[in-house]
Protein backbone atom coordinates (compact mmCIF):
# COMPACT_ATOMS: atom_id res chain seq x y z
CA UNK A 1 0.00 0.00 0.00
CA UNK A 2 2.87 2.35 0.56
CA UNK A 3 3.44 3.18 -2.90
CA UNK A 4 -0.38 3.87 -3.48
CA UNK A 5 -0.53 7.03 -4.76
CA UNK A 6 -4.41 7.75 -4.94
CA UNK A 7 -6.28 7.63 -1.48
CA UNK A 8 -10.35 6.86 -3.22
CA UNK A 9 -13.41 6.47 -1.04
CA UNK A 10 -16.71 5.16 -2.39
CA UNK A 11 -19.75 7.02 -2.64
CA UNK A 12 -21.32 5.59 0.05
CA UNK A 13 -18.58 7.58 2.21
CA UNK A 14 -19.75 11.04 1.23
CA UNK A 15 -20.11 12.89 4.49
CA UNK A 16 -23.69 12.63 5.74
CA UNK A 17 -22.80 15.73 8.10
CA UNK A 18 -21.32 19.24 7.79
CA UNK A 19 -18.89 19.91 10.62
CA UNK A 20 -19.85 23.26 12.34
CA UNK A 21 -16.76 24.36 14.01
CA UNK A 22 -18.85 27.18 15.65
CA UNK A 23 -20.25 24.49 18.33
CA UNK A 24 -16.58 24.29 19.62
CA UNK A 25 -14.68 27.48 19.15
CA UNK A 26 -13.46 28.43 22.70
CA UNK A 27 -14.31 32.25 21.65
CA UNK A 28 -17.18 32.19 19.74
CA UNK A 29 -17.58 34.56 16.71
CA UNK A 30 -18.64 37.78 17.98
CA UNK A 31 -22.02 38.77 16.51
CA UNK A 32 -22.89 40.65 13.36
CA UNK A 33 -24.26 43.85 13.69
CA UNK A 34 -27.07 45.33 12.20
CA UNK A 35 -25.33 48.31 10.07
CA UNK A 36 -27.77 51.18 10.89
CA UNK A 37 -29.23 50.44 14.81
CA UNK A 38 -25.91 47.96 15.56
CA UNK A 39 -27.56 45.68 17.55
CA UNK A 40 -26.97 41.78 17.60
CA UNK A 41 -27.97 40.22 14.12
CA UNK A 42 -30.92 37.08 14.29
CA UNK A 43 -31.67 34.98 11.72
CA UNK A 44 -34.81 36.71 10.73
CA UNK A 45 -32.76 39.52 10.14
CA UNK A 46 -31.17 37.59 7.16
CA UNK A 47 -34.31 36.25 5.35
CA UNK A 48 -34.58 38.97 2.90
CA UNK A 49 -31.25 38.24 2.10
CA UNK A 50 -30.23 34.39 2.39
CA UNK A 51 -32.48 31.25 2.31
CA UNK A 52 -33.93 30.96 6.00
CA UNK A 53 -31.95 28.02 5.87
CA UNK A 54 -28.45 29.21 5.13
CA UNK A 55 -29.28 31.90 7.44
CA UNK A 56 -30.11 30.03 10.51
CA UNK A 57 -27.16 28.13 9.82
CA UNK A 58 -24.85 31.36 9.79
CA UNK A 59 -25.92 31.86 13.32
CA UNK A 60 -25.88 28.26 14.35
CA UNK A 61 -23.82 28.33 17.13
CA UNK A 62 -24.64 25.16 19.19
CA UNK A 63 -24.71 22.20 16.26
CA UNK A 64 -21.31 20.51 16.21
CA UNK A 65 -23.25 18.33 13.00
CA UNK A 66 -25.64 19.74 10.59
CA UNK A 67 -27.22 17.05 8.59
CA UNK A 68 -26.67 17.18 4.35
CA UNK A 69 -30.03 16.52 2.92
CA UNK A 70 -30.28 13.42 0.72
CA UNK A 71 -30.83 15.42 -2.54
CA UNK A 72 -27.77 17.23 -2.17
CA UNK A 73 -25.37 14.26 -1.05
CA UNK A 74 -27.12 12.12 -4.37
CA UNK A 75 -25.68 15.41 -6.31
CA UNK A 76 -22.75 15.75 -4.33
CA UNK A 77 -22.10 11.61 -5.84
CA UNK A 78 -21.40 12.92 -9.18
CA UNK A 79 -17.87 13.89 -8.00
CA UNK A 80 -17.76 13.08 -4.58
CA UNK A 81 -15.65 11.30 -3.14
CA UNK A 82 -12.64 13.84 -4.58
CA UNK A 83 -9.50 11.91 -4.73
CA UNK A 84 -6.40 12.20 -2.06
CA UNK A 85 -3.21 12.47 -4.05
CA UNK A 86 0.24 12.17 -2.82
CA UNK A 87 2.50 13.94 -5.20
CA UNK A 88 5.70 12.17 -5.15
CA UNK A 89 6.88 13.72 -7.97
CA UNK A 90 6.45 17.10 -7.04
CA UNK A 91 8.65 16.05 -4.19
CA UNK A 92 11.12 14.79 -5.97
CA UNK A 93 11.35 18.04 -8.33
CA UNK A 94 11.47 19.92 -4.65
CA UNK A 95 14.05 17.46 -3.32
CA UNK A 96 11.79 17.39 0.04
CA UNK A 97 11.78 14.92 2.71
CA UNK A 98 8.68 16.48 3.30
CA UNK A 99 5.77 14.32 2.22
CA UNK A 100 3.31 16.28 0.63
CA UNK A 101 -0.57 15.32 -0.22
CA UNK A 102 -3.46 16.89 -2.37
CA UNK A 103 -6.63 16.61 -2.18
CA UNK A 104 -8.37 16.95 -5.60
CA UNK A 105 -11.29 19.44 -5.76
CA UNK A 106 -10.76 20.56 -9.59
CA UNK A 107 -12.76 17.41 -10.72
CA UNK A 108 -16.17 18.80 -9.66
CA UNK A 109 -18.58 19.51 -12.74
CA UNK A 110 -17.60 23.35 -11.92
CA UNK A 111 -13.83 22.92 -12.10
CA UNK A 112 -13.05 24.06 -8.22
CA UNK A 113 -14.50 23.60 -4.44
CA UNK A 114 -17.67 25.85 -5.05
CA UNK A 115 -19.99 23.27 -6.27
CA UNK A 116 -20.19 21.91 -2.43
CA UNK A 117 -22.23 25.27 -1.50
CA UNK A 118 -23.33 25.78 -4.69
CA UNK A 119 -25.45 22.76 -4.35
CA UNK A 120 -26.82 22.71 -0.88
CA UNK A 121 -27.87 27.06 -1.48
CA UNK A 122 -29.44 25.97 -4.35
CA UNK A 123 -31.24 23.06 -2.40
CA UNK A 124 -32.32 24.84 0.26
CA UNK A 125 -33.76 27.67 -2.00
CA UNK A 126 -35.63 25.30 -4.09
CA UNK A 127 -36.60 23.80 -0.58
CA UNK A 128 -38.13 27.32 0.04
CA UNK A 129 -40.13 28.18 -2.90
CA UNK A 130 -37.36 30.58 -4.34
CA UNK A 131 -37.68 31.03 -8.32
CA UNK A 132 -34.45 33.09 -8.80
CA UNK A 133 -30.86 33.24 -7.15
CA UNK A 134 -28.43 36.27 -7.94
CA UNK A 135 -24.84 36.64 -7.12
CA UNK A 136 -21.74 37.85 -7.84
CA UNK A 137 -18.07 36.23 -9.36
CA UNK A 138 -14.96 37.51 -9.37
CA UNK A 139 -12.53 34.53 -11.74
CA UNK A 140 -15.92 33.26 -12.44
CA UNK A 141 -15.60 29.85 -10.79
CA UNK A 142 -18.47 30.76 -8.43
CA UNK A 143 -21.17 31.48 -11.01
CA UNK A 144 -20.24 28.76 -13.04
CA UNK A 145 -20.57 26.47 -10.25
CA UNK A 146 -24.02 28.38 -9.12
CA UNK A 147 -25.11 28.38 -12.86
CA UNK A 148 -25.31 24.64 -12.90
CA UNK A 149 -26.53 23.86 -9.56
CA UNK A 150 -29.41 26.40 -9.66
CA UNK A 151 -29.78 24.42 -12.91
CA UNK A 152 -29.93 21.23 -11.20
CA UNK A 153 -32.80 22.44 -9.08
CA UNK A 154 -34.47 24.22 -11.71
CA UNK A 155 -34.45 27.71 -10.24
CA UNK A 156 -32.78 31.01 -12.48
CA UNK A 157 -29.27 32.26 -12.30
CA UNK A 158 -28.39 35.49 -12.68
CA UNK A 159 -24.92 36.36 -12.12
CA UNK A 160 -22.83 39.73 -11.74
CA UNK A 161 -19.32 39.58 -13.18
CA UNK A 162 -16.46 41.63 -12.16
CA UNK A 163 -15.62 43.50 -15.27
CA UNK A 164 -11.84 42.79 -15.37
CA UNK A 165 -12.87 39.09 -15.54
CA UNK A 166 -15.49 39.56 -17.74
CA UNK A 167 -13.21 40.76 -20.00
CA UNK A 168 -10.12 38.99 -19.12
CA UNK A 169 -11.91 35.21 -18.74
CA UNK A 170 -14.94 35.47 -21.95
CA UNK A 171 -15.03 31.25 -21.10
CA UNK A 172 -15.85 31.48 -17.93
CA UNK A 173 -19.02 33.36 -19.25
CA UNK A 174 -19.41 31.17 -21.98
CA UNK A 175 -19.00 28.66 -19.34
CA UNK A 176 -21.98 29.99 -17.02
CA UNK A 177 -24.23 30.58 -20.15
CA UNK A 178 -24.24 27.12 -20.97
CA UNK A 179 -25.49 25.94 -17.74
CA UNK A 180 -28.62 28.31 -18.33
CA UNK A 181 -27.59 31.80 -16.60
CA UNK A 182 -27.72 35.62 -17.15
CA UNK A 183 -24.35 37.62 -16.66
CA UNK A 184 -23.90 41.29 -16.12
CA UNK A 185 -20.44 42.60 -16.07
CA UNK A 186 -20.22 44.69 -12.92
CA UNK A 187 -19.99 47.57 -12.11
CA UNK A 188 -23.38 47.90 -14.54
CA UNK A 189 -26.35 50.41 -14.98
CA UNK A 190 -28.59 47.81 -14.38
CA UNK A 191 -28.76 49.12 -9.89
CA UNK A 192 -28.42 52.12 -7.74
CA UNK A 193 -25.14 50.99 -6.24
CA UNK A 194 -23.45 50.24 -9.74
CA UNK A 195 -24.55 53.24 -11.30
CA UNK A 196 -22.92 54.81 -8.35
CA UNK A 197 -19.53 52.94 -9.13
CA UNK A 198 -19.76 54.07 -12.74
CA UNK A 199 -20.32 57.53 -11.79
CA UNK A 200 -17.98 58.19 -9.45
CA UNK A 201 -14.58 56.47 -11.59
CA UNK A 202 -15.86 55.53 -15.28
CA UNK A 203 -13.63 52.78 -15.91
CA UNK A 204 -13.74 50.88 -12.26
CA UNK A 205 -13.01 47.62 -13.65
CA UNK A 206 -15.04 45.99 -10.38
CA UNK A 207 -14.99 43.97 -7.59
CA UNK A 208 -16.06 41.30 -5.68
CA UNK A 209 -17.28 43.84 -3.06
CA UNK A 210 -18.70 46.14 -5.77
CA UNK A 211 -20.55 43.29 -7.62
CA UNK A 212 -21.93 41.45 -4.48
CA UNK A 213 -23.45 45.17 -3.55
CA UNK A 214 -25.01 44.74 -7.02
CA UNK A 215 -26.46 41.18 -6.51
CA UNK A 216 -27.97 42.04 -2.89
CA UNK A 217 -29.85 45.14 -4.26
CA UNK A 218 -31.33 43.07 -7.22
CA UNK A 219 -32.18 40.26 -4.18
CA UNK A 220 -33.96 43.04 -2.37
CA UNK A 221 -35.82 44.58 -4.58
CA UNK A 222 -36.98 41.40 -6.59
CA UNK A 223 -39.75 38.77 -5.69
CA UNK A 224 -38.80 35.24 -5.02
CA UNK A 225 -35.42 35.91 -5.29
CA UNK A 226 -32.89 35.62 -2.97
CA UNK A 227 -28.73 36.31 -2.93
CA UNK A 228 -26.34 33.83 -2.84
CA UNK A 229 -22.59 34.20 -1.71
CA UNK A 230 -19.62 31.28 -2.44
CA UNK A 231 -17.18 32.61 0.20
CA UNK A 232 -16.64 34.33 3.39
CA UNK A 233 -19.87 33.34 5.24
CA UNK A 234 -20.32 30.92 7.88
CA UNK A 235 -22.81 28.53 6.41
CA UNK A 236 -20.95 28.47 3.18
CA UNK A 237 -17.32 27.55 5.05
CA UNK A 238 -19.62 24.90 7.33
CA UNK A 239 -20.58 23.66 3.10
CA UNK A 240 -16.99 22.69 2.91
CA UNK A 241 -16.27 20.69 5.43
CA UNK A 242 -17.06 18.15 3.38
CA UNK A 243 -13.40 18.37 2.16
CA UNK A 244 -11.51 17.57 5.16
CA UNK A 245 -14.00 15.02 6.46
CA UNK A 246 -13.14 12.62 3.08
CA UNK A 247 -9.63 14.00 3.64
CA UNK A 248 -9.55 12.92 7.26
CA UNK A 249 -10.69 9.51 6.40
CA UNK A 250 -8.04 9.50 3.54
CA UNK A 251 -4.68 10.33 5.26
CA UNK A 252 -5.69 7.00 7.61
CA UNK A 253 -5.90 5.24 4.43
CA UNK A 254 -2.44 6.29 3.86
CA UNK A 255 -1.47 5.52 7.10
CA UNK A 256 -0.52 9.15 7.68
CA UNK A 257 -1.84 12.08 9.56
CA UNK A 258 -0.33 15.97 8.19
CA UNK A 259 1.73 18.53 10.07
CA UNK A 260 0.50 21.23 7.93
CA UNK A 261 -2.47 22.15 6.09
CA UNK A 262 -2.59 24.72 3.43
CA UNK A 263 -5.27 26.34 1.22
CA UNK A 264 -5.35 29.81 -0.74
CA UNK A 265 -7.11 32.34 0.81
CA UNK A 266 -9.99 34.40 -0.99
CA UNK A 267 -13.01 34.63 2.00
CA UNK A 268 -11.76 31.23 3.67
CA UNK A 269 -14.32 28.49 1.92
CA UNK A 270 -11.64 25.91 0.89
CA UNK A 271 -9.60 27.02 3.71
CA UNK A 272 -11.86 26.06 5.90
CA UNK A 273 -13.43 23.02 3.97
CA UNK A 274 -9.46 21.43 4.18
CA UNK A 275 -9.00 22.69 7.91
CA UNK A 276 -11.41 22.76 10.44
CA UNK A 277 -12.15 19.11 10.34
CA UNK A 278 -8.68 18.66 11.23
CA UNK A 279 -8.73 21.86 13.36
CA UNK A 280 -11.20 20.42 15.54
CA UNK A 281 -8.43 17.75 16.76
CA UNK A 282 -6.22 20.97 18.05
CA UNK A 283 -8.95 22.23 19.55
CA UNK A 284 -10.07 19.06 21.09
CA UNK A 285 -7.10 17.07 21.48
CA UNK A 286 -4.31 19.39 21.49
CA UNK A 287 -2.70 18.39 18.14
CA UNK A 288 0.10 20.48 16.58
CA UNK A 289 -1.35 20.46 13.47
CA UNK A 290 -0.56 24.23 11.58
CA UNK A 291 -2.96 25.71 9.63
CA UNK A 292 -1.77 28.05 6.67
CA UNK A 293 -3.69 30.51 4.59
CA UNK A 294 -1.57 31.74 1.47
CA UNK A 295 -3.27 34.89 0.22
CA UNK A 296 -1.96 36.93 -2.89
CA UNK A 297 0.51 40.08 -1.87
CA UNK A 298 -1.84 42.09 -3.65
CA UNK A 299 -4.55 41.68 -1.15
CA UNK A 300 -3.06 40.96 2.28
CA UNK A 301 -6.22 41.08 4.76
CA UNK A 302 -4.59 38.36 7.20
CA UNK A 303 -1.12 39.17 7.16
CA UNK A 304 -1.37 43.11 6.78
CA UNK A 305 -5.12 43.67 7.12
CA UNK A 306 -7.04 44.75 10.88
CA UNK A 307 -9.49 42.66 12.86
CA UNK A 308 -12.30 45.00 12.78
CA UNK A 309 -16.28 45.43 12.23
CA UNK A 310 -16.59 46.33 8.49
CA UNK A 311 -19.04 45.60 5.47
CA UNK A 312 -18.90 42.62 3.77
CA UNK A 313 -19.41 44.69 0.53
CA UNK A 314 -18.46 47.71 -1.03
CA UNK A 315 -22.01 50.02 -0.82
CA UNK A 316 -22.53 48.81 2.78
CA UNK A 317 -25.41 46.87 1.85
CA UNK A 318 -24.55 43.59 4.58
CA UNK A 319 -24.44 43.38 8.57
CA UNK A 320 -21.12 44.49 9.96
CA UNK A 321 -19.12 41.46 10.14
CA UNK A 322 -15.78 41.10 12.42
CA UNK A 323 -13.37 40.27 10.49
CA UNK A 324 -9.82 40.57 9.10
CA UNK A 325 -10.31 43.20 6.90
CA UNK A 326 -8.54 46.14 4.28
CA UNK A 327 -11.40 48.09 4.42
CA UNK A 328 -14.59 47.71 2.37
CA UNK A 329 -13.66 50.51 -0.21
CA UNK A 330 -10.03 48.09 -1.06
CA UNK A 331 -9.37 47.83 -4.39
CA UNK A 332 -7.44 45.48 -5.81
CA UNK A 333 -4.91 45.35 -8.40
CA UNK A 334 -6.47 42.99 -11.28
CA UNK A 335 -4.12 39.81 -10.85
CA UNK A 336 -5.32 36.26 -12.15
CA UNK A 337 -6.49 34.74 -9.11
CA UNK A 338 -9.55 36.54 -9.66
CA UNK A 339 -11.34 34.34 -6.42
CA UNK A 340 -8.85 35.45 -4.40
CA UNK A 341 -9.10 39.66 -4.70
CA UNK A 342 -11.17 39.93 -1.92
CA UNK A 343 -11.20 42.63 1.15
CA UNK A 344 -12.52 40.97 3.91
CA UNK A 345 -11.66 37.04 5.65
CA UNK A 346 -14.60 34.86 6.98
CA UNK A 347 -15.53 35.68 10.27
CA UNK A 348 -15.44 32.22 11.98
CA UNK A 349 -11.96 32.25 10.32
CA UNK A 350 -11.02 35.59 11.54
CA UNK A 351 -11.69 34.64 14.96
CA UNK A 352 -9.70 31.11 14.82
CA UNK A 353 -6.84 33.53 13.17
CA UNK A 354 -6.94 36.19 16.00
CA UNK A 355 -6.57 33.31 18.42
CA UNK A 356 -3.75 31.48 17.27
CA UNK A 357 -4.92 28.12 15.60
CA UNK A 358 -3.61 29.36 12.37
CA UNK A 359 -1.50 31.37 10.76
CA UNK A 360 -0.89 33.53 7.11
CA UNK A 361 1.73 34.30 4.37
CA UNK A 362 1.15 36.71 1.26
CA UNK A 363 2.25 35.14 -2.14
CA UNK A 364 3.67 37.02 -5.23
CA UNK A 365 1.37 36.69 -8.11
CA UNK A 366 5.16 35.57 -10.46
CA UNK A 367 5.97 32.76 -7.86
CA UNK A 368 2.34 31.49 -7.49
CA UNK A 369 2.66 30.37 -11.23
CA UNK A 370 6.21 29.42 -11.21
CA UNK A 371 4.95 26.78 -8.41
CA UNK A 372 2.28 26.01 -10.32
CA UNK A 373 3.40 25.67 -13.38
CA UNK A 374 6.02 23.03 -11.33
CA UNK A 375 2.90 21.24 -10.30
CA UNK A 376 1.59 20.71 -13.43
CA UNK A 377 5.07 19.42 -15.06
CA UNK A 378 4.98 17.18 -12.21
CA UNK A 379 1.37 15.93 -11.03
CA UNK A 380 -0.23 16.79 -14.58
CA UNK A 381 -2.73 18.70 -13.23
CA UNK A 382 -2.85 22.53 -14.20
CA UNK A 383 -4.13 24.29 -11.20
CA UNK A 384 -6.25 27.46 -11.23
CA UNK A 385 -4.07 30.54 -10.22
CA UNK A 386 -5.95 30.66 -6.66
CA UNK A 387 -4.73 27.01 -6.21
CA UNK A 388 -1.32 27.96 -7.17
CA UNK A 389 -1.11 30.33 -4.23
CA UNK A 390 -1.25 27.89 -1.78
CA UNK A 391 1.47 24.96 -4.37
CA UNK A 392 3.23 28.11 -3.39
CA UNK A 393 3.01 28.00 0.20
CA UNK A 394 3.72 24.65 0.46
CA UNK A 395 6.45 24.50 -1.79
CA UNK A 396 8.04 26.95 0.85
CA UNK A 397 7.10 24.54 3.36
CA UNK A 398 8.73 21.90 1.84
CA UNK A 399 12.07 23.90 1.18
CA UNK A 400 11.74 24.49 4.91
CA UNK A 401 12.21 20.35 5.78
CA UNK A 402 14.55 20.24 2.84
CA UNK A 403 16.87 22.67 4.57
CA UNK A 404 16.06 20.74 8.13
CA UNK A 405 15.90 17.67 6.87
CA UNK A 406 12.39 16.99 8.91
CA UNK A 407 9.98 14.84 6.81
CA UNK A 408 6.71 16.81 7.91
CA UNK A 409 3.30 15.60 6.13
CA UNK A 410 1.64 18.14 4.12
CA UNK A 411 -1.46 18.36 2.97
CA UNK A 412 -2.75 20.99 0.69
CA UNK A 413 -6.44 21.95 -1.22
CA UNK A 414 -6.30 22.14 -4.76
CA UNK A 415 -9.47 24.27 -5.12
CA UNK A 416 -9.27 24.55 -8.77
CA UNK A 417 -8.05 23.68 -12.02
CA UNK A 418 -6.91 26.20 -14.44
CA UNK A 419 -8.11 25.22 -17.80
CA UNK A 420 -10.03 28.53 -18.24
CA UNK A 421 -7.17 30.76 -16.99
CA UNK A 422 -4.48 29.88 -19.84
CA UNK A 423 -4.16 33.47 -20.88
CA UNK A 424 -2.75 34.07 -17.27
CA UNK A 425 -0.26 31.32 -17.96
CA UNK A 426 0.51 32.44 -21.81
CA UNK A 427 1.38 35.91 -19.52
CA UNK A 428 3.56 34.11 -17.13
CA UNK A 429 5.50 31.91 -19.30
CA UNK A 430 6.11 35.11 -21.65
CA UNK A 431 7.55 36.69 -18.48
CA UNK A 432 4.98 39.51 -18.62
CA UNK A 433 3.42 39.62 -15.54
CA UNK A 434 3.60 41.81 -12.94
CA UNK A 435 3.61 41.94 -9.10
CA UNK A 436 1.53 43.55 -7.41
CA UNK A 437 2.29 44.08 -3.72
CA UNK A 438 0.08 46.89 -1.77
CA UNK A 439 1.52 50.08 -0.56
CA UNK A 440 1.71 51.26 3.15
CA UNK A 441 -0.12 54.47 1.93
CA UNK A 442 -2.72 52.82 0.04
CA UNK A 443 -3.78 50.57 2.52
CA UNK A 444 -4.06 52.88 4.99
CA UNK A 445 -6.29 54.81 2.80
CA UNK A 446 -8.95 51.91 2.52
CA UNK A 447 -8.43 50.90 6.19
CA UNK A 448 -9.75 53.96 6.85
CA UNK A 449 -13.21 52.97 5.76
CA UNK A 450 -13.23 50.01 8.18
CA UNK A 451 -11.65 52.37 11.04
CA UNK A 452 -14.81 55.08 10.82
CA UNK A 453 -17.02 51.92 11.81
CA UNK A 454 -15.18 51.41 14.38
CA UNK A 455 -15.41 54.52 16.05
C1 LIG B 1 -13.17 31.09 -5.36
C2 LIG B 1 -11.97 30.30 -5.39
C3 LIG B 1 -11.00 30.43 -4.38
C4 LIG B 1 -11.08 31.42 -3.27
O1 LIG B 1 -12.21 31.38 -2.47
P1 LIG B 1 -12.19 30.80 -1.01
O2 LIG B 1 -13.56 31.06 -0.51
O3 LIG B 1 -11.16 31.55 -0.22
O4 LIG B 1 -11.89 29.38 -1.09
C5 LIG B 1 -9.90 29.60 -4.43
N1 LIG B 1 -9.72 28.72 -5.44
C6 LIG B 1 -10.63 28.59 -6.43
C7 LIG B 1 -10.37 27.60 -7.51
C8 LIG B 1 -11.78 29.36 -6.43
O5 LIG B 1 -12.65 29.22 -7.40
Amino acid sequence: MKNQKKYLLDENEIPRAWFNIQAIMPNKPLPFLHPATRQELKPEDLFPIFCEECSKQELNQTDEWIPIPEEVVRQYAAYRCTPLVRAYDFEKALGTPARIYFKNESVSPAGSHKLNSALAQAYYAKEQGITNLTTETGAGQWGGALSYAAKKFGIECAVYMVKASYNQKPYRRSIMQTFGATITPSPSMSTRAGKDMITADPNDQGSLGGAISEAIELALTTDNCKYSLGSVLNHVCLHQTVIGLEAEKQMALAEDYPDIVIACFGGGSNFCGIALPFMRHKIQKGEKTRFIAAEPASCPKLTRGEFKYDFGDESGLTPLLPMYTLGHTFKPATIHAGGLRYHGAGVVLSQLMKDGYMEAVDIEQNESFKAGVLFARTEGIIPAPESCHAIAATVHEALKCKETGESKTILFNLSGHGFVDMSAYDQYLAGELQDFRLSDEELAKFMASANALNE
